[in-house]
């Protein structure tokens, strides 16, 4: 099908600001396109949970009448959707669970307050793993998410809405959150950008909790310059988040256009042992041979502990997260069972009706690695292992400015392919998991096509150099059309 660059839904964010600045459309009119886009062509895909149509067209006026005043804020008219664990005022905040499906939040977490106050207008909540527990999107409550290159395929997860709504055009951009890869892996799956900041950068105020010491809030978006247009406004400081960090917010726009010539790129000899695919394998190099011509030099550099990653996130993750789930006990939030004989049936009954079975996998692993006789054997094991795999990037960051290799093993996979065997739906996160253990900031952009389905590079970079990765992302984006591709039936 012919791509229909005029139409509104196939422009990115910035192009979309530039037309709303110069009153070639109005926010309203944008607004309405966008919804009308979302339930025609996005039905399939079923990457939303909640829309907010009516509350989007209010704030559209209102953007409207700002845009006429010249009192424009970086966001003013431009949409965003929302994983469904970040707290919107109002509006349900489910986490993809049983357990939260009629909770609505008192507060606004807050990247919705920022991007708010920046005049973005909110189209709606996106479908996600049950607590962002997952890597196909498979475990919601509310069903999987349809990959738009093909619908029998995961989009990944457990960002998965997010990823499927932006692949699909249906909206330019939208949150997610990473804790082990759940931004840059569903990107990696459909086609898009998506960026995990460095831990701390992003506040996580009124992000629902999953693994505290690993989650990050992100965006997915169809190009690095929107990421960076999005990651300035998230960015920064907030008290309420006592893991929120002090260091100032560069200017990432400004930042896209640092020259690659001389920018050191650390390959990794251990991703490309066994497990990665060939044809993937042929196109991230491929692309790293693209910013060679431009300028960069290549270091080969050693992850030796990446084979831990894996197994030492699949202990800290399920212990943080069986102490973050323990407040879900029907008495406060969400669900609750009926008729309990006791407190503790309440709590049984409440939590074994609302919580799906990778949730209770999780929450029955974290107990078990935290409890005492085996916590040393466990937990502090896998923390001792957290801190070499730290090390090990640092060591790399000393000879190399960005890490630069594959997001995925291999492309999108089908539909029920491993629900039943979580070992190989771990192992899909071996590259990304590392980064988010050691509190680093990555990205994934389109490298390529395999068999017609998008491929992922990501690029890794030390604390806070979200900036470099933006520039390296944004020229490669320069050079190549990848990021512009989009899946034949939703063009
Ligand atoms: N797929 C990983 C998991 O299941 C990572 C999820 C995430 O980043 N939220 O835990």
């Amino acid at each position: 099908m012919k791509q229909d660059h005029d139409a509104l839904h196939m422009r990115t964010l910035s192009e979309l600001r530039r037309g709303l600045r110069s009153g070639e459309f109005s926010a309203t009119t944008l607004t309405e396109a966008l919804l009308e886009r979302i339930s025609n062509a996005g039905g399939a895909l079923n990457a939303f949970i909640t829309l907010t149509g009516e509350r989007a067209l209010d704030s559209a006026v209102i953007a409207d009448k700002a845009i006429a005043a010249g009192n424009t804020q970086p966001l003013t008219g431009l949409p965003i959707v929302h994983k469904d664990l970040f707290c919107t005022r109002d509006v349900l905040t489910t986490c993809g669970s049983h357990i939260l499906d009629t909770f609505v939040s008192p507060y606004d977490a807050a990247v919705v307050e920022r991007m708010g106050v920046a005049g973005a207008i909110m189209l709606g909540k996106t479908n996600m793993d049950e607590f962002a527990m997952g890597s196909s999107n498979e475990t919601s409550y509310f069903g999987a998410v349809r990959n738009p290159w093909d619908l029998s395929l995961s989009p990944g997860g457990s960002s998965g809405g997010s990823a499927s709504a932006v692949a699909a055009r249906l909206v330019p951009a939208a949150t997610g959150t990473d804790t082990g890869g759940s931004i840059r892996q569903p990107a990696a799956l459909t086609g898009t950008t998506g960026i995990k900041p460095t831990y701390g950068r992003v506040s996580r105020y009124g992000m629902v909790a999953f693994a505290s010491s690993l989650d990050q809030a992100g965006v997915i978006t169809r190009s690095a310059e929107d990421a960076a247009l999005l990651l300035g406004v998230m960015a920064g400081f907030d008290p309420r988040d006592s893991t929120s960090s002090e260091e100032p917010v560069p200017d990432y726009l400004a930042a896209l256009h640092k020259p690659l010539k001389g920018l050191r790129i650390g390959i990794v000899q251990e991703h490309f042992d066994e497990g990665l695919d060939a044809d993937n394998e042929i196109l991230v190099k491929a692309a790293i041979a693209t910013l060679e011509e431009q300028g960069a030099t290549t270091v080969e550099v050693s992850l030796p502990n990446l084979n831990l990653s894996v197994p030492t996130y699949y202990v800290v993750a399920p212990a943080e997260c069986s102490s973050n789930m323990s407040r879900f006990d029907g008495v406060r939030y969400g669900h609750r069972a009926g008729n309990p004989v006791d407190l503790m049936d309440l709590y049984c009954r409440t939590r074994s009706e609302g919580f799906g079975a990778e949730v209770k996998r999780r929450i029955m692993t974290g107990t078990y690695v935290l409890s005492a006789g085996y916590y040393d054997a466990y937990y502090l094991q896998a923390q001792k292992v957290r801190q070499l795999i730290s090390q090990d990037f640092k060591a790399a960051f000393e000879q190399v400015d960005v890490i630069v290799g594959p997001t995925t093993p291999t492309p999108a996979f089908a539909l029920g392919d491993k629900v039943d065997d979580p070992i190989t739906m771990y192992l899909n996160d071996i590259y990304t998991i590392g980064a988010n253990l050691a509190g680093l900031p990555g990205i994934s952009v389109p490298c390529g096509l395999v068999g017609g389905l998008p491929v992922g590079l990501q690029l890794v970079g030390p604390h806070f150099a979200e900036g470099t990765l933006l520039a390296c992302a944004h020229q490669y984006q320069q050079l190549t059309d990848w990021h512009e591709i989009a899946p034949g039936d939703f063009a």
